[in-house]
């Protein structure tokens, strides 16, 4: 199923010079002084095509600094005035719609604690309608792919066209070196749903260090993300909001230098048909994959029956363990990814779990005493 939007391509409403798209700026404006210096410093890299600054600040805890509020979007007009940067900021209700308007401020930006939440987006969509202005669309703080294209949905409904979404991570229960988790495959699926979307990276929220930010940005570059924006701070030692994973705009243009640019496409000739073979080579060993899992299923069916028959439990530590076993150090001597061939067998061991499952409940099903069946067993 594909996603209906009405949008512009983003070249056509952002002048890229055919780049990545670079926004940067502070994550909140302070002064005057620190947003003033920070825009002249970035412009100057040459490398920046839009300005952002953090105007109201939503935050986890209350009594931390909430953001400047409505004079710093005076702060940014000037700003704007003196550099010729195009300025963004982000909105969380009617009334910062309506002020940012008014600042003349040049693009919107929703956070991921407002995509949560339909009855915000909606209220800001509404604040939207006959209005000709680009909205970005942060995900939301949870991994929850319906609720970003809900929101995306909201802000189109309201007639907004030149569109776009911005991949900012989420919010984990586990522990990882990433502030927000990257969950590529979400974006990923985003961008399959809806091609023609421009989607943007935010490095500095799914790190949430300096440290990690190139790493990230170069691998948004490669999954054919369309930029990038990157939170950067005169001195950010100093920053009021957001110090850890802050930038110089000295550091920002040396990254944004070191960053390669590869082409989603190629013209030549060679590389095309190579390709195109290499493809087919892999098409056809998925086919493969894909046969032999389903006879391995067909067969867990047959041990599925024969269990039941034989009042034998679905699980067998040792035999898991087992195959656990083998399996890794075939892995190593094919030198396959150790994480990836564990989660591959343990998704194959799930799936005939849940298999034997059913077919050991499929007599008590009839009886209604089933349990859910199609529930993903762990073991
Ligand atoms: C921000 O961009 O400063 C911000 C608050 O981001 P997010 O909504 O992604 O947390
Ligand atoms: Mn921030």
């Amino acid at each position: 199923m594909k996603l209906q939007l009405n949008i512009q391509p983003l070249n056509t409403w952002l002048n890229t010079n055919n780049e990545p798209l670079i926004i940067s700026g502070p994550c909140s404006a302070e002064t005057e002084e620190q947003l003033l210096t920070t825009a002249h410093l970035l412009a100057a890299t040459g490398k920046v095509s839009v300005l952002r600054a953090g105007i109201w600040k939503p935050r986890t805890r209350p009594g931390e600094f909430e953001g400047i509020g409505s004079i710093g979007l005076e702060w940014l007009k000037r700003a704007k005035a003196e550099t010729g940067l195009p300025t963004a900021v982000e909105v969380a209700n009617a009334k910062h719609v309506e002020e940012a308007l008014a600042a003349g401020v040049d693009i919107l930006w929703i956070g991921a604690r407002s995509t949560v939440n339909p009855f915000t987006v909606q209220e800001i969509a509404d604040a939207l309608k006959g209005v000709d202005i680009p909205v970005l669309v942060k995900n939301p703080v949870n991994p929850d792919l319906q609720l970003w294209v809900g929101a995306l949905e909201r802000i189109n409904g309201a007639g907004i066209t030149k569109l776009g979404a911005i991949h900012r991570g989420f919010s984990s229960f586990e522990k990882s070196s990433f502030r927000n988790e990257p969950m590529w495959e979400l974006a990923i699926q985003l961008k399959t749903l809806c091609p023609d979307l421009p989607i943007i990276n935010d490095p500095s929220h799914i790190c949430g260090n300096r440290e990690l930010i190139p790493y990230i940005s170069q691998k948004a570059l490669d999954l054919d993300m369309q930029g990038l924006m990157i939170e950067s701070h005169v001195d950010p030692s100093v920053a009021w909001t957001d110090a850890k994973q802050q930038v110089t705009p000295a550091a920002l243009s040396e990254l944004v230098e070191r960053l390669t640019v590869r082409e989603p496409e190629s013209q030549n000739e060679a590389f095309v048909d190579q390709l195109a073979d290499l493809r087919k080579q892999i098409d056809k060993i998925d086919d493969q994959l894909l046969q032999k899992l389903g006879e391995r299923m067909a067969i867990v069916g047959k041990i599925g029956e024969f269990k039941r028959d034989n009042q034998v439990t679905i699980l067998q530590v040792n035999r898991w363990d087992a195959i656990m076993n083998k399996g890794i150090s075939f892995a190593k001597a094919l030198k396959l990814d150790l994480n990836f061939t564990e989660k591959f067998l343990e998704l194959v061991h799930g799936e005939s779990i849940r298999k034997q499952t059913e077919i050991m409940n499929a007599g008590k099903a009839e009886k209604g005493l089933a349990a859910e069946t199609h529930t993903e067993v762990k073991s």
